[in-house]
């Protein structure tokens, strides 16, 4: 589609130009459809007309998308496709779609694919040579990012930290050293602990509290990230959110660690959540030294300490 001044010829039409319809249903095509992430208003029409047309609709939760199509007037036959039959439901969707069924995938809030199903059906269908295509509408990571008032030109989309708490201590000591922003959803029931331990891990950093977006509470919040902690001190969260934090600093890596010695950053990677070999590995390579020397300058003091 090429730009002009005209705006009548801004988007690209119904039609192309020898006059077939251009948003003509598919058949068997998987049709990736983004839904709000809490404002009605924010489905699209061509959203509308996918989930008009296609023969059926795959939903990560049956009754929230009932209820969206109820409310937009669209009668259509609905499987469920979530977390835990994805494996088995995904065969079946993609056999459909293969004897020339067309298919919309929705989830409950905002893009396919990004924090929740979606994923593992494209795969699917990817390695089928299954046409798939997309609806694109809201997606509640990249709102946040554009309102967070932090650098948008670099960013890493987290997603949801693991609730295993090793994990979630060596990904974020993993990414303590990264200089892009970071985005990462998060419940309300978790949100207390998943900013200290942000803060533990990453100092204390810009940080954006993006709530409830699009709803009538929309929020943000930009603080740093000593003031997110202390803020819900005092008051419970509530709502749904992202955390979009500001990235390391562009300074070498090296700075950060400088009043510690070999000994003491690799005990901090270690209490973020490292193993002993993780650590050292981590420690040699931000001071651009071997392997060996960090760790026999770990034993050492071990075997002076008796260890
Ligand atoms: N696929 C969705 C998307 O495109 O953004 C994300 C689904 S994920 C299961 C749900 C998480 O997205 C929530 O826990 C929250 O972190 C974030 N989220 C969804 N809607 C939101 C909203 N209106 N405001 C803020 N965060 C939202």
């Amino acid at each position: 589609m090429s730009l002009t001044k005209d705006p009548e010829r801004l988007y690209a039409d119904e039609f192309n130009a020898d006059g077939t319809e251009k948003n003509k249903i598919r058949g068997g095509t998987l049709y990736l459809v983004t839904t709000p992430i809490g404002n009605l208003a924010d489905l699209s029409e061509r959203a509308k007309k996918v989930l008009s047309g296609v023969d059926f609709v795959a939903a990560e939760d049956t009754r929230n998308s009932a209820k969206l199509l109820a409310y937009f007037g669209i009668r259509k036959p609905l499987v469920s496709y979530f977390e835990h039959n994805k494996r088995e439901r995904g065969e079946i969707i993609a056999n459909r779609l293969a004897a020339g069924e067309s298919c919309a995938l929705v989830t409950d809030a905002g893009m396919p694919g990004i924090s929740d199903p979606g994923e593992d059906l494209v795969k699917l269908c990817a390695e089928r040579g299954i046409p798939v295509t997309a609806v694109p509408g809201p997606c509640a990571a990249l709102s946040a990012l554009t309102l967070s008032g932090l650098a948008t030109s670099r960013f890493a989309f987290e997603g949801f930290l693991s609730t295993n708490r090793g994990e979630r201590g060596r990904r974020l000591a993993e990414l303590a050293g990264d200089t892009r922003t970071l985005i990462f959803y998060e419940a309300p029931h978790k949100l207390k602990t998943t900013l200290s331990d942000l803060y533990a891990a990453f100092g204390d950093r810009k940080i954006s509290l993006c709530r409830e977006l699009t709803k009538l509470n929309e929020e943000i919040v930009r603080v740093s990230l000593s003031e997110a902690v202390e803020l819900y001190n005092d008051h419970e969260p509530r709502g749904e959110y992202v955390l979009i934090v500001e990235g390391a600093s562009e300074q070498p890596k090296e700075s950060e660690f400088a009043g510690m010695s070999v000994v003491e950053q690799v005990e901090y990677y270690i209490s973020q959540g490292m193993t002993k070999m993780e650590a050292v590995k981590a420690c040699a390579r931000d001071r651009g030294v071997m392997k060996n020397e960090v760790y026999k300058a770990v034993v050492g003091i071990e075997a002076d300490k008796g260890e």
